[in-house]
Order: C-alpha cells, then sequence, then structure tokens
C-alpha cells in the first residue's frame, strides 16, 4: 500500500490576536497515502479551512507534526516553506481567487513564471485547453461564468505539477449541474496525474466519490462512516 504524503500528528494551532484569539485546531491527526482521495466534512466553523491551511502550508502549526511528501515544514524558512508549498501543493477555493486584472491565461501563466518555470505561457496554455478552456484563453475573469473560472483556479492550482491538489468547497459557489462538471474535473485530473485529493465540501454526493471521508468538529478529526468503495485508511493489525 502506497506510503502517507500527508501526516499529521496533534496538531494545535490559535488564530487570532491575544484578546480574541481562538484554539481551532485542538489536536488533528490525520494520515493520507499517495494517490488517495479524501472528502473532508464538519459544522461550519469547526476548523476546515483552517486544517487545509496548515496541510498546504500556509498556515504553521503551533505544535505537533506537520509532514508533507516526506518533509516536516517546522522547520521550514519561510522562502524553503514557499517554494516547497509551490512545488507540491495546489490549492483551489470555493471563491475561485482569481486575479481580476489579468486574463486566465496570465493567472495560469504569471505564478508559473515568478517559480521559474520555463514555456509558462506554453504550458498554460495546454493547462486551460486541459480543463476545457482552449477557447476563453484571453478572457478575464469578469467575462467568465463561475464554472469556468473554477476551471482556471484548477488549471493555475495545477499547472506546477503538485502531488497533492487541497480544494476548499470548490463547488460551493456553483450550481448543481456546473458543480458536478467541476467535481468531474477535479476527479478526472486526480486519477490522470495520480495526485492526491484532499477536499472540504458541504456537499455529501462529493464527499461520497472520495476515496474516503473524515469529519472535522471542534478542531479535531473524528472518523465517518466509510463511503461504499472506500479502501481501510490503516492497514489492519495482524
Ligand atoms: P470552517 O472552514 O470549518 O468553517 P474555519 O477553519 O474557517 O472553519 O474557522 C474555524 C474557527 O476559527 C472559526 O470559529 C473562526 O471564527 C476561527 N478563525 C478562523 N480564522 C481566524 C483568524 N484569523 N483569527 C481568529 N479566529 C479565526
Ligand atoms: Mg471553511
Amino acid at each position: 500500500m502506497a506510503a502517507p504524503v500527508i501526516v499529521l500528528e496533534d496538531v494545535h494551532l490559535t488564530l487570532g490576536s491575544a484578546r480574541n484569539a481562538v484554539h481551532v485546531l485542538k489536536g488533528v491527526d490525520l494520515s493520507v497515502r499517495a494517490g488517495e482521495s479524501v472528502g473532508i466534512v464538519g459544522p461550519s466553523g469547526s476548523g476546515k479551512s483552517t486544517l487545509l491551511m496548515v496541510l498546504a502550508g500556509l498556515e504553521r502549526a503551533d505544535s505537533g507534526l506537520v509532514q508533507i511528501a516526506g518533509q516536516a515544514l517546522e522547520g521550514l524558512s519561510e522562502d524553503r516553506l514557499a517554494a516547497f508549498r509551490g512545488q507540491n501543493v495546489g490549492i483551489v477555493f470555493q471563491s475561485f481567487h482569481l486575479i481580476p486584472n489579468m486574463t486566465a491565461l496570465e493567472n495560469v501563466a504569471v505564478p508559473l513564471e515568478l517559480a521559474g518555470a520555463a514555456n509558462a505561457f506554453h504550458r498554460a496554455e495546454a493547462e486551460l485547453a486541459s480543463v476545457g478552456l482552449k477557447e476563453r484563453v484571453h478572457h478575464y475573469p469578469g467575462e467568465l461564468s463561475g464554472g469556468e473560472q473554477q476551471r482556471v483556479a484548477i488549471a493555475r492550482a495545477l499547472a506546477p505539477e503538485p502531488a497533492i491538489l487541497i480544494a476548499d468547497e470548490p463547488t460551493g459557489n456553483l450550481d448543481q449541474e456546473t458543480g458536478r462538471q467541476i467535481a468531474d474535473l477535479l476527479f478526472a485530473e486526480q486519477r490522470r496525474r495520480q495526485m492526491t485529493l484532499v477536499l472540504v465540501t458541504h456537499d455529501k454526493t462529493l464527499a461520497d466519490r472520495c476515496d474516503r471521508e473524515v469529519a472535522v468538529r471542534a478542531g479535531r478529526i473524528v472518523p465517518e462512516a466509510p463511503t461504499s468503495h472506500a479502501r481501510p485508511a490503516v492497514e489492519p493489525a495482524l
């Protein structure tokens, strides 16, 4: 069985200033194998987005182990953390987070170019074609539908060829049919590129499409009933 590509052990994180500090993550344990898809569900405010930020290396844990692709993130300098994140983790948000005054092509190519990639515009064009936007590369975000904007965001996340794709309610701003198409795209790309996919969703049908489902409650992971096609989360003891 594939080795874990994400290992979190007893992760704690408090956010906010001293006056309004919130102990958001209260001992999170999570292990995700390479190539696995994991759906994270749980009530609003339980810490799901914060957990994804820690997984993506966008927030540092206060304590506990955060190991991504074999690398413990704790000791990394800001520069090395940013470089590590750029190479290993792609992230997609509910509200797309595209840069409004850049075209679809520029939204994908500019971050690649900043990361030092060769042929950034050529690669960006190929990524946009692979998410079905060959005819929309010179459109600005304001000239695209929600589903098309999310496709641009997915192309941007995939362009650096990350081993791990993280998605925070990727269908949350889309109608049901468009959301289903975006989910189809995410799972197809995950299979094609053999990526690990961790997604947060309120959509039960989306969570059910993942290999495994876990729930966050009050800053901790609690196991959910396995989905019908789930593989065991850990190897059974002999
Ligand atoms: P979820 O994604 O599950 O809805 P979040 O991870 O966004 O939850 O937030 C979990 C809790 O942490 C919430 O109570 C939220 O108010 C709090 N929180 C999130 N970010 C901050 C912050 N920067 N400062 C203070 N509290 C925060
Ligand atoms: Mg959230």
